[in-house]
């Protein structure tokens, strides 16, 4: 853990602490295994075209209707939901690539934090704290959902300038081309915004107004894009439209997706009422909806991922256990996905064996995905339930300082060490936040 973890201090992510069933709020950033592996099968090609390792790069997805996209130049992109539910797959590959033009570029010169300080340095975003999956009572969304403190797209971000953003144009045109993509998808987006371009200023995206357009870009993107272009291949194509149905699903109005989606015969169909059910309450009915598409395609384990959730967001962990067990099985072993199942361990674990395991399985998921909503605080409790209250501290104290909160973070620090065995690996991670604590602003 380094100092700039105190530095994102003004960049804290609250956690969304949502009863079941609550839609999600404007502003939260979901998480979600079925997503992020589409879009890394999408993506990972791009990414490597532009040289870097596929995992430096990781794509979110906010929920905003707005049609925004941004990166930041630790190599994270955000995408709002309503660019993605109103973009085609080349559209959508078209503006991913175009912001890891920006993250290769290093376009940062203007990018500005809340209260309007400018940040020269990479803002990482937080690890988070504070649950989703791990709070008691009924309120559990596994798609893991962390809302960032303020509404990102605009603020904290920068306006790039038009050089800026003819020369990520050129990027994510040489990135598609070595990836075996289409380039047209990004000329097409952007035409869609250029009309755009005549309405008032409130009526534009927020897209328009962060990477600027004008005709010297949009004749440079003619220019490279020619005729004969590859195909996105069925089985990606198919992968994001899994991934446009599941936000959709999710965010629009319940009753609008069961009246638009009624083929009880159709896969994707199931999974909109499903979600669309639960939504509303009817548990039941969003079981034997998923029931039914399980039936259809028994190795999908991200539908056995969202049986588990619906069961867990529904209090009913016995079933949500048992549906990520067969997730677990069919071999969907993610961090995200290890931190659910171990959810589904600590609410109905009877033996310490069970509550060990748990633990087992959160401390390394955290220490490959730090973003997971929840983790701290699961192991926390985790660790209660063993009656390790060094460790419990410890993890508290870890907690407070993915929040940014230097003060707490020192404070459960302090009592994590009178219950750690001096200079043990435990007591030594509690000195350096302790350290940590002192060096914040
Ligand atoms: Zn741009």
């Amino acid at each position: 853990m380094k100092l700039k973890y105190f530095i994102t201090f003004l960049w804290i992510l609250v956690i969304s602490t949502l009863p079941a069933q609550a839609d999600f709020a404007r502003g939260v950033v979901i998480r979600d295994q079925q997503i992020e592996d589409v879009f890394g099968k999408l993506m990972d090609p791009v990414i490597q075209a532009a040289g870097y390792p596929k995992d430096a790069v990781r794509l979110y997805v906010i929920i905003d209707p707005e049609l925004n996209a941004f990166a930041q130049i630790g190599g994270q992109i955000f995408f709002h939901s309503g660019l993605i539910l109103q973009s085609t797959v080349e559209e959508f590959l078209g503006v991913a690539a175009h912001e890891l033009g920006h993250v290769v570029g290093n376009h940062v010169s203007r990018t500005v934090g809340i209260g309007g300080k400018v940040m020269t340095r990479s803002l990482v975003l937080s690890a988070v704290g504070g649950a989703l999956m791990a709070l008691a009572g009924s309120g559990e969304a596994a798609m893991g959902a962390v809302t960032l403190g303020m509404h990102v797209g605009e603020r904290s971000f920068l306006n790039y300038s038009r050089g800026q953003e003819g020369s990520a144009d050129l990027a994510a045109v040489k990135f598609l081309k070595t990836a075996g993509y289409p380039t047209w998808g990004l000329k097409k987006f952007l035409g869609k915004m250029e009309k755009k371009t005549y309405l008032s200023s409130s009526m534009q995206d927020p897209y328009m107004r962060s990477h600027p357009l004008d005709h010297v870009r949009m004749q440079a993107l003619v220019r490279h894009t020619p005729a004969d272009q590859p195909e996105v291949n069925a089985v990606l194509r198919e992968g994001y439209e899994w991934v446009q149905l599941k936000i959709r699903a999710f965010v629009e109005p319940p009753a609008k997706l069961l009246r638009t989606y009624r083929d009880l015969k159709n896969p994707q169909h199931l999974m909109v009422q499903a979600i669309a059910l639960h939504r509303k309450g009817q548990l039941g009915d969003a079981v034997s909806r998923l029931d039914q598409l399980l039936l259809m395609r028994p190795k999908d384990p991200y539908m056995w991922e969202l049986k588990g959730q619906v069961h867990g967001e529904s209090g009913q962990w016995t079933q949500a256990r048992k549906a990520y067990e067969t997730m677990r099985t069919i071999g969907l072993r993610t961090p995200l996905n290890d931190v659910m199942y171990a959810t589904a361990l600590e609410k109905t674990g009877k033996t310490p064996k069970e509550f060990e395991e748990a633990v087992t399985l959160v401390q390394a998921a955290l220490s490959k995905d730090p973003m997971i909503g929840g983790g701290w605080r699961l192991l926390a409790i985790l660790h209660g339930k063993l009656d390790q209250k060094g460790e419990m501290a410890l993890a508290l104290a870890e907690q407070a300082l993915a929040r940014g909160d230097a003060k707490q973070a020192s404070f459960q620090a302090t009592k994590a060490q009178k219950f750690l065995k001096k200079n043990s690996p435990s007591w030594i991670r509690a000195e350096d936040i302790l350290s940590l604590g002192k060096k914040s602003p």
